[in-house]
């Protein structure tokens, strides 16, 4: 541990930053115009940038000003300190806050009040901390009360302002999922003691009181006085959100979504508005078009006389916006001109949040708004259609990694339909998909029997950031209270979860680990499966058989008509534009006919790699594959191998119909032979009785094969070397194959590939056996097409000297799985222990078997694309290996000028979307 701290210390001092004389970090917006604009995300943060362009944009902005996201990293790097000329700026900042409001920060007549809250460059919903009410003492909440003529809610103010600040600034919030709040305790005795139960039912009295409660919690608890100064408490609240970036839940989400700790969070320091200041005002979130169906609708929730706090943390559950169009038509219409202007500015979907306060409408905050990946590709799509954005705009709105989700499995309709008795409830469809798993009550629960290998489903009154790791080990997330922005909703979405929010019929007893549903006398404990629809909300209790998605129904079941299926239809479109798009070409790793049609279905171009060995696990020919295996003499071997032939020739007559003509990569056998043999003595006693040979013969050849490290011992190119016949059996069996495939008049075209090639001599040895057995079957066929022979490049001595490789293949394949393992010394098969701390750690940025180390492997890959083109300038160059889907390194390979990239046939979607990405970003 002690050496971590000495790295991430050194890692900051090298880029420690100085406060340089007059440089600006401060920036105002509202009352009229604004410092900073929507560009300016790095430094101002995704929320300060927004609220400058909105400002600049003459949209009704409460004034304020941003302290930018280099304070955060100066802060860090000097021991929590801020640079000098801070001070003066914030003041100044401040000064023209007061002027553009004609209020005074600290006045007892007319004070103003303001917010401090986090805003990093991306969005990190709720993961850091805001304050409300600032400027609050018990001289200024007379000034609030005078203005406004409102006791009750001037004290209601107050005692939600020394809440939030005792929980966030003076660290006073529960620590234990047990523990409660000791704020809501106080304010939980205060309703009984006056035999209320709504917090609105509480007089002005009561909370006066509360306030001095809370007061007096604080002394007792931490040992210190509430701070009465407000130049103090906004000191003491910038530092709580600068601070709060390095919070766990903070760490753990910038780890879930690649967001690096560099780039730390600016402050927004903005004057405050009320939604709660009776029934004429209300607070509300929306985004212009249906953030979970991407529907060209504007959506959003309410509530009225409730500050922004109660919406988004999903205590209360809020009405659609349409109602706020009967009940309050003139803002509702400001709001609908709102959704226009940013929609047409920004040239996307916003998520908004305002107040009403005392029948005026004011922004609080747009961002480009999160949606499900069906959402995402619907509106990329329909926006185009829209003349909005372009094709190529509309490529780059879609994650490929979530492409993933609108190939989801939906719940098998009649399934469904026949566990419409065990409907528990329904509650709001937050996130697509099927889901079924066991129940678990708390986030941590929800991680541990993930980790035993459950498929669980979170169930949770409402959710909060800590909640955030159970929440990524769930499949599916399940609330009883709040709407369609709540923290689950936002966040379950933005992981890709099946989601159902707000289900209000939901009793969740967390101290018994049980839920009852209202009105009935189930009981369902922790550990109970369950069912959760998240394109309709509802909710079973029992397993249900999940089916394929529209997409997979449509391409692959050939199930459902095209026209009736419009997610495919939207799928189709991207694809299309996909492919106008991108140089690099697709193809798939199969190594069954089924598996190509997927493939093919997806829109493979070929096949990248077939796994021959993966074969000889099939019916009939585990039996003489170990013959061959256990083989003493080159006889006895042929034998073995002349059974092996018409079973190996019949896959890939199979392969060949289902591709034909694409190209067809076949991989001569590769993992060491031992993998092929029991090693257990019955295994041996059976293999010895169907061999009519006696056990210590099966015995001894066990031991032989034995390896210390079989990954670098007797496999890939090295079995055909020592035991030719082998290579000779496999290009017989391919050539017959695609000679009979061509005979049916279907085209063909193989490549054969010899794998983990280190030196040209061991390619050239089993190079030579190919094109001669290629020539063999060719005259005795007479059939006529064209083949290839190459190789992979998978160790780093093949990479190194690939020129010499170069003269002897038609094309390169990186293996980069092996070339990982064999570049970093790492074993592919022992590596989950320590590379997971590693990435922790920041060594690699990510699991380098799941994208590339650019830098090692990377460089290795670089130097064989540039000796093997130089050498022969046609050669094709592909990737097999895992990365061949993973965006990031698709990204690499078109950098890299690969012809190719090959992965799993659910992966070709996402493949041929990022290839088109990397040539739009190049
Ligand atoms: C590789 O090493 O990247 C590869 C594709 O081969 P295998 O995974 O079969 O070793
Ligand atoms: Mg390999």
């Amino acid at each position: 541990m002690a050496k971590t701290r000495t790295k991430a210390t050194k890692r900051r001092s090298a880029r420690k930053p100085v406060a340089a004389k007059g440089r600006r970090y401060v920036y105002s917006f509202g009352g009229g115009g604004a410092d900073g604009r929507a560009e300016m995300k790095e430094l101002l943060g995704g929320k300060g940038a927004n609220l400058a362009e909105m400002a600049r944009m003459r949209l009704p902005v409460p004034p304020g000003f941003t302290i930018s996201t280099e304070v955060c990293t100066y802060y860090y790097a000097n021991g929590r300190r801020y640079p000098a000329v801070l001070r003066a700026q914030v003041e100044t900042a401040l000064k023209k806050v007061e002027k553009a409001l004609g209020k005074t920060f600290g006045d007892p007549e007319n004070p103003l009040l303001v917010s401090v809250r986090s805003g990093a460059r991306a969005s990190m919903p709720g993961m850091m901390d805001t304050i409300l009410n600032l400027g609050l003492n018990d001289r200024t909440v007379q000034g609030l009360i005078r203005h406004t003529g409102n006791e009750r809610f001037a004290y209601d103010s107050y005692r939600r302002f020394v809440q939030m600040y005792g929980d966030v600034v003076l660290d006073l919030k529960p620590r234990t999922k047990t523990e409660e709040d000791p704020f809501e305790v106080a304010l939980h005795e205060k309703k009984r003691a006056r035999g209320v139960t709504l917090d609105t039912d509480l007089t002005a009295d009561d909370l006066r009181e509360l306030v001095q409660e809370f007061k007096a919690l604080i002394k007792m608890r931490k040992g210190v006085l509430f701070p009465e100064d407000p130049h103090e408490q906004l000191w003491g609240a910038i530092g709580a959100v600068f601070g709060s970036w390095n919070n766990e839940r903070a760490i753990i989400y910038r780890k879930l979504n690649d967001i690096p700790e560099s780039w730390g969070t600016a402050v927004n320091v903005q004057s405050m508005v009320f939604g709660n200041m009776g029934g004429d005002s209300g607070t509300g979130v929306a985004f212009t078009r249906d953030p979970a169906s991407g529907e060209n609708v504007f959506y959003g929730e309410y509530l009225m006389n409730a500050q922004g706090e109660d919406v988004v943390a999903g205590i209360r559950t809020p009405l659609p916006i349409a109602q706020l169009g009967k009940e309050n038509p003139k803002i509702h219409g400001q709001l609908m001109q709102v959704r226009r202007t940013l929609e047409r500015h920004y040239r996307d979907v916003m998520d908004v949040e305002f107040t009403i306060q005392q029948g005026t409408l004011y922004m609080l905050q747009c961002r480009v708004g999160k949606r499900t990946a069906v959402a995402a590709a619907k509106i990329a799509v329909d926006m185009v259609h829209e003349k909005l954005i372009a094709p190529k705009t509309a490529l780059l709105r879609v994650d490929p990694e979530r492409l993933n989700e609108l190939l989801r499995p939906v719940f098998d309709l009649s399934a469904k339909r026949d566990a419409g008795a065990r409907m528990l409830a329904k509650g709001l469809n937050a996130g697509p998909g099927a889901a079924s798993g066991k129940i678990a009550f708390h986030a941590e629960d929800a991680e541990e029997m993930a980790k035993r290998g459950d498929r669980v489903i979170l169930v949770r009154n409402e959710t909060s950031p800590e909640d955030i790791r159970g929440m990524a080990a769930a499949e599916g997330i399940l609330t009883a209270r709040g709407g369609m922005t709540s923290h689950a909703a936002l966040v379950g979405r933005q992981m890709g979860k099946v989601c159902v929010v707000g289900c209000g019929a939901l009793l969740i007893n967390y101290e018994r680990g049980e839920m009852r549903i209202d009105g009935r006398s189930e009981v369902l404990r922790q550990g109970d499966p369950i069912s959760i629809d998240g394109f309709t909300g509802e909710v079973f209790s029992g397993e249900i058989p999940t089916r394929p998605s529209e997409i997979v129904q449509v391409l692959v079941d050939k199930t459902l008509e095209p026209s009736k299926a419009p997610v495919y239809k939207i799928y189709a479109q991207l694809m299309k534009w996909a492919d106008q798009v991108r140089r690099l070409g697709i193809r798939a790793n199969a190594d069954l006919p089924e598996q190509c049609e997927h493939a093919v279905a997806f829109g493979a171009e070929g096949v990248g790699l077939t796994r021959t060995e993966h074969m000889f696990f099939g019916e009939g020919k585990i039996e003489p594959m170990r013959e061959m295996i256990l083989a003493e003499t080159t006889e006895e071997r042929r034998r073995a191998l002349a059974k092996l032939l018409p079973l190996q020739r019949a896959d890939f007559e199979g392969i060949f119909r289902v591709l034909a003509g694409r190209p067809v990569t076949i991989r001569l056998i590769d993992p060491p032979l031992h993998e092929f043999l029991p090693h257990d003595a019955e295994g041996q006693a059976q293999i010895a009785a169907d061999m009519h040979v006696p056990v210590e013969r099966v015995r001894n050849r066990v031991e032989q094969l034995h390896e210390f490290n079989p990954m670098l011992g007797f496999r890939g190119c090295r079995l055909g070397i020592i035991y030719p016949e082998i290579t000779e059996m496999q290009a017989r069996a391919i050539f017959e194959a695609a000679s009979n495939v061509k005979r049916e008049g279907i085209p063909v075209e193989p490549e054969v590939m010899i794998p983990l090639v280190g030196h040209v001599k061991e390619l050239k040895l089993q190079a030579d056996i190919v094109r001669r057995v290629a020539a063999e079957v060719l005259k005795e066929t007479g059939a006529k097409f064209r083949y290839l022979v190459g190789t992979m490049i998978e160790v780093p001595r093949g990479a190194l000297t690939a020129d010499a490789i170069a003269a002897e293949a038609d094309f390169f394949s990186f293996g980069t799985n092996d070339l990982t393992q064999t570049t970093l010394g790492v074993s592919r098969d022992d590596a989950g222990r320590f590379l997971t701390p590693y990435v922790d750690l920041e060594i690699y940025s990510r699991d380098p078997f799941e994208s590339i180390d650019q830098d090692g492997v990377g460089a290795l890959m670089r130097t064989a694309v540039e000796r093997g083109r130089k050498a022969k300038p046609a050669l094709k160059l592909g990737i097999c290996g895992e990365h061949g889907g993973d965006p990031a390194s698709v990204r690499f390979c078109d950098t890299v000028g690969l012809s190719y990239v090959s992965c799993s046939p659910f992966r070709v979607p996402i493949a041929r979307l990022a290839a088109a990405q990397a040539r739009l970003t190049r």
